[in-house]
């Protein structure tokens, strides 16, 4: 399935060399073309000249930081979307990117499908909303507007659950083991329990399948296996 008919280009500068390679190697198969930088003046140099959709900028960088980074960009008239990536609880550095003229952040550690919805958001121009609605049966979801509808009734999800249907509805009538539900839709870096997958598919079941008993159940267990999304188990 095709979502995006011309690619878009991401930069990413981040110096964790880890993190960088794995959303590179993340936003590739959803057919980005990624250039990433592991320190702020190459940064800066490759957005200054380099024509990008959305750049994802780190703050505490070798070199030149990213709040620096992101004011130079804009006193020079480059108004390419800018997504922060700011460390966990540190509020000031949010708050100091938007006013650098950010347009949006994220907090790390970060699950990709987060990372993927924000990137969408700050690239949603009208070339590139066409085919942001995935469906399977009678489930849809709008990864633009967020909203999921089963039989024709708005369902309500949190992000998480949200970025998890998103992940099965990617791969409908598909066997997705835990460990590639973990990859793509909790942090990188996180202790995830093999036991939180299945309490968010239990959750997804009692607000997708169990609320519409006329019509078949979409979410499957296959024991020892994981998990199908689709019409037949
Ligand atoms: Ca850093």
């Amino acid at each position: 399935m095709v979502y995006y008919s011309l690619t878009m280009r991401i930069l990413i500068v981040e110096d964790e060399h880890k993190i960088a390679n794995s959303i590179k190697k993340g936003l590739e198969q959803e057919s980005y073309a990624v250039d990433v930088c592991y320190n702020g003046t190459d940064g800066f140099d490759l957005a200054s000249t380099e024509d990008y959709d959305v750049i994802a900028l780190d703050i505490l960088l070798p070199g030149m930081d990213g709040i620096t980074i992101c004011k130079k960009l804009r006193t020079d008239n480059i108004h390419t979307p800018i997504l922060m990536l700011t460390a966990k609880g540190q509020t000031t550095d949010k708050v100091q990117g938007l006013d650098a003229g950010a347009d949006d952040y994220l907090t790390k550690p970060f699950a990709f499908e987060e990372l993927l919805a924000r990137i969408r958001a700050l690239v949603r121009r009208p070339r590139h909303a066409v085919g942001t609605t995935l469906k399977v049966e009678d489930l849809t979801l709008d990864t633009l507007s967020y909203e999921v509808k089963r039989a024709n009734t708005v369902v309500q999800l949190s992000s998480r659950e949200f970025a998890l249907l998103e992940y099965l509805m990617r791969h409908p009538n598909t066997t997705l083991t835990k460990d590639q539900i973990i990859g793509h839709v909790w942090n990188y870096d996180a202790d995830i329990l093999p036991n939180t997958v299945e309490v968010y598919i239990g959750y997804l079941r009692n607000k997708l399948d169990k609320p519409f008993p006329r019509v078949p159940s979409l979410i499957h267990t296959i024991r020892g296996f994981g998990y199908k999304l689709g019409k037949d188990a």
